[in-house]
């Protein structure tokens, strides 16, 4: 007898959103943050979400409405700014309509939500180690406030502890498991929020994304506007050697957008962060074990927004552990079907977008330039590519646009053979092991493609 069916550590949007859907569902959980339980949700943050996870959420695990007061502002799209900020590029659509909101107020209402489903709720305690029986998970260890040690029971683990994954690190090394991130998977990043009551945003409901592989190699500076007279300004980039430091890209870039014009600014709120930018983790579960959320990879390789997919990650686990409890079976086999399931939904996108990333690494500044000049880029070519992680050729129009960057024949070339690779990697996905037993032949199949994303 354990003493809960489930214990999730880490109570951001992935581990509240799965202990919501397994407590709605009348399993035991308990649901633990070493936050204080008024500042669970408190995180470093671009603050901003497309609707349509929401909306997906609720169709997956019938959430209610988000309250008034989460939601600050609407968003309406999404600007791509050239590196010589010459051309910008307006997406507008479905995935990019969304919000810009409080990030504390989110947060507490995703873990009231697991809380009012029947979720026990520790605050304030810190998960240490993973407890393990006849070699399989059994529990945690966990400190409450700095005291001794405690040993709590589970049918299952869940590591919901973000970027970090400190549960997944612990596993052994006979688990199919990848326990560590590689350096170059990881984005590091920096951001302020700052008062503007010199300046107004005449478009504060567009989100602007400052592209320049001179001063974000691999990531990007974010100008998201909060309103007319704040902003949360950032830059990711992705933690590969002799990358620069973000807090210093940030000071560059505020200085030459604004300081040099409106003098000094004043900060509100100033944090770092970190966050993994690659596929999800090739196995998310274990016997008796399951990983959501940035702790499991799920994040936009891209954009490094997770939010949204923690929220599906969770969810997808959520069913699936529910189910593998209702026939009293939470074997790796019995909790297997959440990979294919959030690969289906998410994983499978990410994928080829982290192949993309290898691609845009490569290319520089003057190529880019020349891109956006010529229209080779087109905001519905973007908007498509985000939506479903394919860069597609077609015939018509879009060739004789592609075409028109003779000038850059290499260019184009590696354009199309990153489409060729991305929609490789998603056909690998399609035949994603439907057992434990298919995983290590399924990921050699990774490797060439990996290999020539990283040549392209
Ligand atoms: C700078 C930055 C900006 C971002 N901006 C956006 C954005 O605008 N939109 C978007 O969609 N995504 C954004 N993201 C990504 C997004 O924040 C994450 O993908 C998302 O929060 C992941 O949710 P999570 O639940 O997996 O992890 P987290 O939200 O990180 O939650 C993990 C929780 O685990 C707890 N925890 C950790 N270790 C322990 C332990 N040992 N014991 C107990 N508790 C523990 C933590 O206190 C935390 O509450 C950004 C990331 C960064 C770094």
């Amino acid at each position: 007898m354990t003493d809960y069916d489930v214990i999730v550590a880490g109570a951001g949007t992935g581990g509240a959103t799965t202990a919501y859907t397994l407590a709605k569902r009348g399993h035991s959980v308990l649901l633990i943050d070493r936050k204080e339980k008024d500042n669970i949700g408190n995180k470093t943050c671009g603050d901003a979400l497309g609707s349509h996870h929401i909306t997906e959420l609720r169709e997956l695990v019938g959430i209610p409405e988000l309250p008034a007061g989460i939601v600050e502002y609407d968003v309406n799209g999404i600007d791509l700014i050239s590196p010589d900020r010459e051309h910008r590029l307006r997406m507008q659509g479905p995935t990019t309509t969304g919000m810009s909101f409080n990030r504390l107020k989110m947060g507490q209402w995703f873990v009231g939500l697991a809380e009012s489903a029947g979720a026990e709720v520790q605050a304030s305690t810190r998960v240490k180690k993973l407890v393990f029986d006849a070699g399989k998970v059994a529990g945690v260890r966990l400190s409450k406030d700095g005291g001794p040690e405690k040993e709590i029971t589970s049918r299952i683990v869940v590591d919901a502890t973000g970027a970090t994954g400190m549960l997944r690190m612990q596993l052994p090394e006979s688990s199919p498991v990848e326990r560590n991130i590689a350096a170059e998977d990881r984005m590091v990043a920096w951001r302020d929020i700052y008062e503007t009551p010199e300046f107004n945003f005449e478009t504060p409901d567009i989100l602007e994304i400052f592209w320049n592989q001179e001063e974000t190699l691999g990531g990007y500076t974010w100008v998201f506007p909060q309103g007319k007279n704040r902003v949360n300004v950032g830059n990711g980039v992705m933690t590969i050697e002799g990358h620069r430091n973000p807090k210093d890209i940030q000071y560059d870039f505020v200085k030459k957008t604004w300081m040099d014009k409106w003098g000094e600014l004043k900060v509100i709120d100033s944090s770092g962060g970190v966050a993994p930018i690659r596929r999800p983790i090739d196995t998310m579960v274990d016997d008796n074990f399951m990983l959501v959320g940035d702790a499991a990879c799920q994040v936009n390789p891209i954009h490094g927004g997770g939010i949204g997919s923690s929220l599906l990650g969770g969810a997808h686990a959520g069913i699936v552990a529910s189910e593998a409890l209702e026939k009293n079976d939470t074997s790796i086999e019995a909790l297997w079907d959440y990979n294919p399931k959030y690969h289906k939904s998410y994983g499978s996108k990410q994928a080829a977008l982290d192949v993309f990333r290898w691609f845009l690494l490569n290319i520089t500044n003057e190529d880019i330039d020349f891109a956006f000049r010529k229209q080779i880029i087109k905001a519905s070519d973007l908007l498509d590519t985000s939506m479903t992680g394919e860069v597609k050729f077609g015939a018509g129009e879009k060739f004789k646009r592609l075409v028109a960057g003779f000038g850059k024949i290499p260019l184009l070339l590696r354009v199309s053979k990153v489409a060729g690779l991305m929609n490789d990697i998603r056909r690998v996905y399609r035949e994603y092991p439907s057992s434990p037993k298919g995983l290590s032949a399924w990921k050699e199949k990774l490797v060439p493609i990996y290999a020539a994303a990283k040549e392209a």
